[in-house]
């Protein structure tokens, strides 16, 4: 298993942020989610560093989808990212935080209008429209709250990023965003810039996740700020922002290269700066969107090994005190991780397992047919790159509890969200007189 952040092999033990996962699963208990975050704070302050420009003003915004708990909030703001949110939930986690919600931008292809009054109740920083419909519904909420309110326009740039078909998001027929082929597109952007109550920003875009060709991001640059000058031209407006969403791809597995993100930020920053010149554009600000990139290599999920188990058709599995309900993603997108037994990291892998969760579910599988070392019951077993759509994507299937999320750092430790309770799990459960 490949190694990241403080990772080390201590005497045979796997340690992250100075501590020994056999201390974490002690006191803490499996499965547990494991956050370094040292190797957050590196991830944010790096597209900090790297995107930026002395043409035009920068923003990172941390997609939160990919995890979202207080403690990243206020990690955001220590590095002066931005975040954004997508539902109700999210915008109230976010505020719960008590970081400024000036910060937050709220995305979705269909906002509902509580959503939207949260928005304007919370200050939030920008709205980002999905669709034509939504223009008369965020301009008749502001309306009702006699307030104005900064948008952008989701825009589907139509580029095939080779990733997940899940997880492209700019096709021809997605849901998000309105197409730029469209031939009212200029008459939806001008619903927009003829509103009293809109702000136009500029146009956003996101052409999928967990993309590793590079050349699609060029060419999303070039295609955002060629329609942008289309559009002010058209329309004779100024354009003051894009957004060129995230996506940018993490290493899982041995397949998986992964984008080099100090080297692809000043590639992309160099990009845009030519593009503008030779379009001879000015824009106010150009953001960025990753999730992924930041947290997914900074979390681990650590599990302890149960049964082992040699089946008559020839396959040995590892069986795991979690599975889809803290990873769903091997059973939603053939995801592959890779993991190690972090209890005995001396040992020769020299096994062929497949790593199986407690689910009642056959694809409930975290590992298909991977080396490990020889497992035994009690085993600490730990899956890398979880720290994306891990945690956000849990579920209580099965009544499975939440695991923990601990994060470590110089030697401590200290809880970001708590393991569920039993209680909590027949919390909205409603006694019925039968
Ligand atoms: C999911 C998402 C992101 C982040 O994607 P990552 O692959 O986690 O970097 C950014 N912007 C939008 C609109 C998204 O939906």
């Amino acid at each position: 298993m490949k190694f990241f952040g403080t990772m080390k092999n201590n005497s045979g033990v796997l340690e992250i942020g100075g501590i020994k996962v056999t201390e974490l699963a002690e006191k803490y208990g499996t499965p547990l989610y494991v956050m370094d975050q040292e190797l957050i704070e590196e991830n944010m302050m790096k597209y900090k560093e790297n995107f930026k420009s002395d043409k035009f003003k920068t923003t990172v915004v941390y997609a939160s989808k990919a995890f979202l708990s207080k403690a990243i909030c206020k990690l955001v703001e220590k590095h002066d990212l931005h975040i954004d949110a997508v539902s109700g939930g999210e915008l109230y986690t976010i505020k719960a935080s008590g970081i400024s919600m000036e910060r937050v931008h709220m995305h979705g292809n269909n906002k509902t209008d509580d959503e939207l009054r949260m928005c304007l109740d919370y200050g939030i920083g920008s709205i980002i429209i999905d669709n034509e419909e939504e223009i008369e519904r965020v301009s008749k909420i502001c309306l009702e709250k006699d307030q104005k309110v900064k948008v952008m326009l989701r825009i589907n740039i139509g580029i095939d990023a080779h990733t997940h078909e899940y997880i492209q998001t700019s096709k021809h027929s997605s849901k998000f965003g309105e197409s730029i082929f469209d031939e009212r597109f200029p008459e939806i952007v001008e619903k927009i810039t003829s509103d009293k109550n809109l702000e136009f920003l500029g146009f956003h875009c996101h052409i999928g996740s967990q993309i590793f060709d590079t050349k699609a991001f060029h060419e999303g640059i070039e295609v955002m700020i060629k329609e942008t000058k289309k559009i002010s031209e058209k329309l004779n407006i100024e354009i003051p922002e894009i957004n060129l969403g995230g996506g940018f791809g993490v290493y899982y597995t041995e397949k998986d290269t992964a984008i080099d993100v100090e080297k692809f930020m000043k590639s992309m920053i160099e990009h845009i700066e030519k593009s503008l010149e030779k379009e001879s554009m000015n824009m106010k600000k150009i953001s960025i969107e990753p999730g992924r990139s930041i947290i997914g290599n900074a979390g681990s999920t650590l599990y302890r090994v149960g049964g082992i188990k040699e089946t008559f058709g020839g396959v040995k599995y590892v069986f795991i005190d979690g599975g889809m309900t803290d990873n769903i993603r091997p059973a939603l997108y053939q995801a592959e991780y890779e993991a190690v037994l972090a209890n005995k990291l001396d040992v020769v892998e020299d096994e062929i397992v497949t790593v199986a969760g407690k689910c009642c579910e056959s694809g409930d599988l975290i590992i298909k047919n991977r080396k490990l070392g020889k497992a035994e019951a009690g085993d600490l077993l730990l899956v890398a790159t979880t720290g994306a759509y891990g945690y956000s994507m849990s579920s209580n299937y099965n009544k499975a509890q939440r695991p923990a999320v601990v994060f470590v750092k110089d030697g401590k430790s200290a809880i970001s969200i708590k393991r569920e309770s039993l209680k909590d799990l027949v919390r909205n459960d409603v006694d019925m007189e039968l």
